[in-house]
């Protein structure tokens, strides 16, 4: 509790500190706490700790985990949990059910499965799309190494963002990316400039998609996510330590 609070004080203040040397308000960047693998009891100290977004990965841990939760604090408590992980097309339901926000929209018959069950559950889901703008095979995510010159990767996401844009229940907020791994600091901010950049083209090429939020940043990188633009960070280890 005491490490969870220390932790969640010392991660808040770097997110300050980044920035107002980036000349932006904190109150600009939602940290989402990432609890993957970590249980309910968890996640129920960070909440007393202050904490309110939460990121999960897997569809089946999720939803035993919100249940626990909600059990503990009422269906109607005010945590917004964010799905980060990618989605195949059988846990769509899943997502679409219990989830308040999803970050890694990276095939359009995910998002047309989601709106499906949106629509016929009365909900809405805040989502990104993810982009692959470092061009590493691992990466999940629309491909976006080339966006500046290739009209063909271009074509492509606006598209997406037309089709997205068209589906009910689903409300594009911009968009997410991954740092590659392992690279120089000046390697990974590109990445995440590139990505604040797309976005802006994006507002432009596809006029009334405003695309506020862009979600990047981890552990080792949020700092940099922030100076780049980020608005929401996905943090983890910093916060809950290493994971087992
Ligand atoms: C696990 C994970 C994070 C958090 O990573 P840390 O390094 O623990 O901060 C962020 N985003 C995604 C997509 C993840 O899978």
């Amino acid at each position: 509790m005491t490490q969870l609070t220390d932790n969640f004080t010392a991660v808040s203040e770097r997110i300050a500190q980044a920035a107002i040397a980036a000349g932006r308000s904190p109150s600009e960047i939602t940290l989402v706490a990432v609890s993957k693998t970590w249980p309910a009891e968890v996640v129920l100290a960070a909440y007393a700790a202050g904490m309110r977004h939460f990121g999960e990965n897997r569809s089946d841990e999720f939803e035993e985990k919100k249940t626990a939760v909600s059990q503990q604090l009422g269906a109607e408590n005010d945590i917004i949990w964010h799905y980060i992980g990618a989605l195949q097309s059988r846990q769509t339901h899943t997502i679409a059910d219990h989830a308040d926000v999803f970050h890694a929209l990276d095939r359009l018959k995910i998002a047309r499965r989601l709106s499906k069950r949106l629509v016929e559950n009365g909900r809405t889901l805040d989502v990104f799309l993810e982009v692959n703008i470092s061009g590493e095979g691992s990466k999940a995510g629309f491909n976006m190494s080339e966006w500046e010159e290739s009209t063909t990767q271009q074509a492509e996401i606006r598209k997406v963002v037309e089709s997205v844009q068209g589906l009910p229940g689903l409300q594009l907020q911009g968009l997410m990316t991954m740092a590659p791994w392992d690279a120089p600091p000046q390697v990974i901010r590109t990445v995440f400039e590139r990505t604040h950049q797309l976005a802006h083209w994006l507002e432009t090429a596809v006029p009334g998609t405003p695309l506020p939020q862009l979600s990047m940043g981890m552990t080792d990188d949020f700092e940099i996510a922030i100076a780049a633009g980020a608005t929401h960070v996905r943090v983890g280890r910093a916060l809950f330590g290493e994971r087992h």
